[in-house]
């Protein structure tokens, strides 16, 4: 039997139960697609610049591995719900398998494209994969789902997640006739030819059309190894890069303070399941250093539970309070914390370090995040717009959600009262400056002066939850 196995964010061949379920029923070819929303905005969200980099990067990585088990890997661009149904039938398959995923318009299309190969007597399967926790497996006695982390956590931290599955076998080549056929279907094409890389097409994003095309290759492409090799490398390592995870994951001067896998789970180079059995199965780490760690792996099950149930999490605040939030409209103030031009090193060296590398430490998150939507008082979705295009970890759950938690307007978010102040927390998490020396695009002589005063805006920022409180 012939199987179609449809990747999509989980870009490996290990610990996969699409590959491994198809590769026991026969022989596999595999599929990636460059999707395009639909009119009813379908499908998921279109990648953010550094994502589009990372997965061209990574998924070249990925036709080698699969090309070494005998394996084609096709690349096609256009709706998913053509594509497949198309190659599902000229390929003359039994069966089509992929990795489930749960953001709502992504789940609303996989269901569709089930519905109409079914209909055309194909077998669909999808799989577990991107998640430990499936989002309608947990659930409090009062609700449908959680909505405060800590129960949900200690609901789910001790469930079984099975065994990682091997890579699988190899297989003997498929027919070069049929490979042609494949390759008739007008929408097939090189992974060079999906575009990946430009900058200046139609939808690229913001952090494109700010810099001009292509600007990850001068600087972000130098701080990354994509791709599922240089994951298992990292996955080898676990143990050196988790050691003192407790003390250093504060300290964002560290390169090492934290794990820096993100984008491994964001591309699906590593499983989540992956990295729990890691984490468990190496001795050598602190039992502080493992649970704290784990439990992070969990914020990112917990931000797509919500993302799960909250289906306009990107757009629509978790508290409908927020509705009534009277953000400002500032684009001098956009563009001055974008450009890491506020006059507060913390915040402009954070936002360099984004802008050189695709990622920013968690604790400069915090408060870059605060700071746009309490001390700027802008909308926290221009912020999350802004990241979804800049950072190569971007994600549709742990992204809003993350912004909203920030923003005051989350699930189990922080009191809106708690106002980062940048110039403390600096002094606090990076007391010697060696983070801002790493990173500051300024020296104290050409130092923008400071784009709001703390004090004052954060008093404006107060008034403005008040009165939001009373129009509510
Ligand atoms: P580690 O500390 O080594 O943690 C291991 C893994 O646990 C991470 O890779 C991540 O998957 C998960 N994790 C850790 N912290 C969190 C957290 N606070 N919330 C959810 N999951 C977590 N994370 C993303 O993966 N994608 C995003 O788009 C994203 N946007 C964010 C936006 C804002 C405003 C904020 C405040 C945080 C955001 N985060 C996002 C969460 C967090 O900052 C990153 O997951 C973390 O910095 C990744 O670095 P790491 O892999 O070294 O983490």
């Amino acid at each position: 039997d012939l199987t179609l196995v449809w990747f999509r964010d989980d870009l490996r061949v290990a610990d996969h139960e699409a590959l491994t379920a198809a590769r026991a029923d026969g022989r596999v070819i595999a599929v990636w697609i460059r999707e395009t929303r639909d009119e009813e905005g379908l499908g998921p969200r279109p990648l953010g610049g550094a994502c589009r980099w990372w997965a061209h990067e990574s998924l070249t990585v990925l036709h080698e591995e699969l090309s070494d088990l005998g394996i084609p890997l096709l690349f096609a661009a256009g709706r998913a719900e053509k594509i497949i149904v198309q190659l599902a039938s000229s390929l003359g398959v039994t069966a089509v398998r992929w990795t489930r995923r749960y953001a709502s318009a992504s789940r609303a299309l996989d269901g569709q494209i089930k519905t109409v190969l079914n209909d055309q007597g194909f077998t669909v399967h999808s799989h577990t994969g991107a998640l430990l926790v499936e989002p309608w497996t947990a659930a409090p006695q009062s609700s449908d789902h959680y909505k405060v982390f800590t129960p949900f956590w200690k609901a789910v931290a001790g469930r079984d997640v099975g065994d990682v599955l091997p890579k699988p076998q190899a297989q003997s080549p498929l027919s070069q006739t049929l490979l042609s056929r494949a390759h008739e279907c007008p929408a097939v094409m090189e992974l060079d030819g999906l575009g990946l890389l430009d900058g200046t097409e139609t939808g690229a994003g913001e952090a494109a059309a700010a810099s001009g095309p292509r600007w990850w290759q001068d600087t972000i492409a130098g701080h990354w190894s994509p791709g599922l090799r240089a994951a298992e490398d990292q996955l080898d390592d676990l143990s050196a890069i988790i050691d003192g995870y407790t003390t250093s994951k504060d300290v964002p001067s560290d390169a090492a303070s934290t794990s820096r896998l993100s984008p491994r789970l964001r591309h699906g180079e590593l499983s989540p399941r992956q990295l729990l059995q890691a984490a468990r199965t190496t001795s050598s780490l602190t039992q502080d250093d493992r649970a704290a760690w784990i439990r992070q792996l969990y914020w990112r099950e917990f931000s797509w539970h919500l993302t799960y149930h909250y289906p306009h999490i990107d757009s629509a605040p978790i508290r409908p309070e927020f509705h009534n939030f009277p953000y400002e409209d500032d684009d001098d103030a956009l563009t001055h914390w974008r450009a890491g031009t506020t006059g507060y090193p913390l915040i402009d060296a954070g936002m360099a370090q984004l802008w050189q590398t695709g990622w920013m430490h968690n604790r400069v998150r915090m408060v870059t995040a605060s700071f746009l939507t309490k001390n700027l008082l802008q909308h926290w979705w221009f912020g999350e717009q802004w990241f979804w295009d800049t950072l190569v970890d971007a994600d549709e759950a742990n992204n809003p959600v993350s912004w909203q938690w920030v923003a005051g307007s989350g699930a189990d978010a922080a009191p809106y009262f708690r106002v980062f102040n940048p110039e403390r927390q600096r002094e606090r998490f990076d007391p010697d400056d060696a983070y801002i020396e790493d990173w500051l695009p300024y020296t104290p002589a050409t130092a923008p002066p400071p784009l709001v005063d703390l004090r004052q805006s954060r008093q404006a920022a107060l008034s403005a939850y008040d009165h939001m409180k009373n129009r509510s």
